[in-house]
């Protein structure tokens, strides 16, 4: 092995950009990923009964998310997203039926106050109380206020009703932030939603993917790593970390093989980190509380049925368990026959140990509360359950993320858990891991 290389830990999304970021570079990068495959939380795989590209969980992008779309961009993927030309929610509610809620290609704020006013979301009155909300989250001075408070906090702050709250708040906040709003801090959502819906109307625009995950992220992620001289190992367990005069000289694999390091980008969840690190460091100022850093599960319910019966992309589903519903015949493009529905459940504490036929029962009950002519029942089923999809966000978690930098001048952290600003999210995971990009140009 050569002697001057960065050593990445870690082949999810968040590995994977550190990669291509320091490929780009001109600088060699060996990444090790304990698992057959890369991708981490965002891999899709196909299904052998109907031979469908199935995620293992949806994934929504924003066109605001820059740094996303410039790595897909670098890796020759971002033709693999399909964007809105304009943003458009549907939503259905319980008595109301499907409503829109549409943002107009105007100047910023405008694009919101006219695409709330005219959204058959709201009532009359709601209509005031999302442009009270607006006002907040376009004021950046309101931070600080908001740095201790909960999402269903700052609701209430800027009085907002029971039904906006069900009908708005709730759908967008949970899968967003993969919390409930009693629990997710307000600091992270207001500025995602600053970006979303008070930057140009075109960063609100959905993007989501064409094709499955590991195409659009790792494919292109392999070759760009490989072209540039790279080299990537899966099945490659890191078991410890040796320093050497303060400084990382090397990891060592399960299989007992050495590799040498300049630096080292550990780009693995909190819980691993707490088994790689000395206890030395975990003692220390940034890194003491990650053992109390807890996670959040989302459920994917894949239903396939004779018929496509979805008119829209993607639904938001009001007052129901699941809280978005997506038409995969609509939004992979290499589509096979029949219906094929993603029913995704985020911050599902209250159903990940039930079993599958329970879960298809209910997601089934929830897609049958919009469709009600459906009468057949699903002809296959996949249920993916992520326990561990992301860390669980709270206010008091805010200030558990560690930075990039670390206390060793050669060993740095990436990963949508460490501190970004971001929910976690894809845009997280790739911001964190530019930043040890950057943090490791200087060592090497
Ligand atoms: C169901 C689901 C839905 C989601 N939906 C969205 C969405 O709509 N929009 C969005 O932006 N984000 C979404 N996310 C979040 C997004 O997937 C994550 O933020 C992102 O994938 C995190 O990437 P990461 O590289 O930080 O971590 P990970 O993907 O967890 O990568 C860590 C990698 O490190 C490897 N590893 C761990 N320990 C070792 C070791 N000792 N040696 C070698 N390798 C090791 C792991 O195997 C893994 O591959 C979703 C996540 C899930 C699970």
């Amino acid at each position: 092995m050569t002697s001057k290389q960065v050593v990445i830990v870690g082949g999810g999304v968040s590995g994977l950009s550190a990669g291509v970021c320091l490929s780009e570079r001109g600088v060699p990068v060996t990444l090790l990923e304990q698992k057959p495959t890369l991708g981490g939380r965002a891999y899709s795989f196909k299904d052998a009964e109907t031979g469908d590209i199935i995620d293992n969980g949806q994934h929504v992008l924003i066109v605001g998310y820059e740094r996303t779309m410039q790595f897909l961009k670098t890796i020759g993927t971002l033709h693999l997203l399909s964007i809105q030309p304009l943003p458009v929610l549907i939503f259905h509610h319980p008595q109301k039926g499907f409503c829109r809620f549409q943002l107009p290609k105007l100047p910023t704020p405008m694009h919101f106050i006219v695409g709330i006013l005219q959204s058959n979301l709201f009532s009359f009155m709601d209509r005031w109380r999302m442009l009270r909300a607006g006002k907040d989250i376009q004021a950046a001075d309101v931070e600080d206020s908001l740095a201790t408070m909960t999402v269903e906090q700052w609701l209430d702050s800027v009085g907002q009703s029971a039904e906006c709250r069900r009908s708005f708040w709730e759908p967008i906040a949970v899968s967003m932030m993969n919390e409930n709003l009693a629990t997710a801090p307000a600091l992270p959502f207001v500025r995602s939603l600053r970006k979303a819906f008070l930057g140009n109307w075109r960063n609100a625009c959905l993007a989501v993917p064409n094709v499955g995950l590991s195409q659009l992220y790792v494919e292109g992620s392999q070759k760009y790593i490989d072209t540039h001289g790279g080299k990537i190992s899966c099945g490659a367990d890191v078991v410890e970390i040796l320093f050497k005069d303060s400084l990382v000289e090397r990891v060592r694999l399960r299989n007992n093989v050495e590799v040498e390091c300049t630096a080292l980008i550990l780009a693995v969840p909190p819980y691993r980190v707490q088994a790689l690190l000395p206890d030395a460091m975990l003692r220390g100022p940034s890194l003491s509380d990650i053992q109390s850093i807890r996670y959040s599960p989302i459920i994917s319910a894949h239903l396939w049925f004779v018929k496509d019966f979805m008119d829209h992309e993607f639904c938001g589903l009001i007052g129901r368990r699941t809280q978005w519903l997506f038409n995969r015949r609509k939004i992979i493009k290499e589509s096979g026959k029949g219906g094929h529905v993603s029913a995704v459940i985020s911050a599902a504490y209250d159903f990940v140990e039930y079993s599958n036929e329970e879960l298809i029962r209910l997601t089934l009950e929830d897609i049958r509360s919009v469709y009600p002519a459906l009468a057949t029942e699903p002809t296959h089923a996949v249920v993916i359950r992520e326990k561990r999809a992301t860390f669980s966000l709270t206010p008091k978690t805010e200030y558990l993320r560690p930075p990039q930098e670390t206390s060793v001048p050669n060993l740095f952290l990436a990963g949508d858990w460490t501190n970004t600003g971001y929910p976690a999210t894809i845009e997280g995971a790739i911001v964190s891991a530019e930043r040890c990009a950057d943090l490791a140009m200087r060592v090497v």
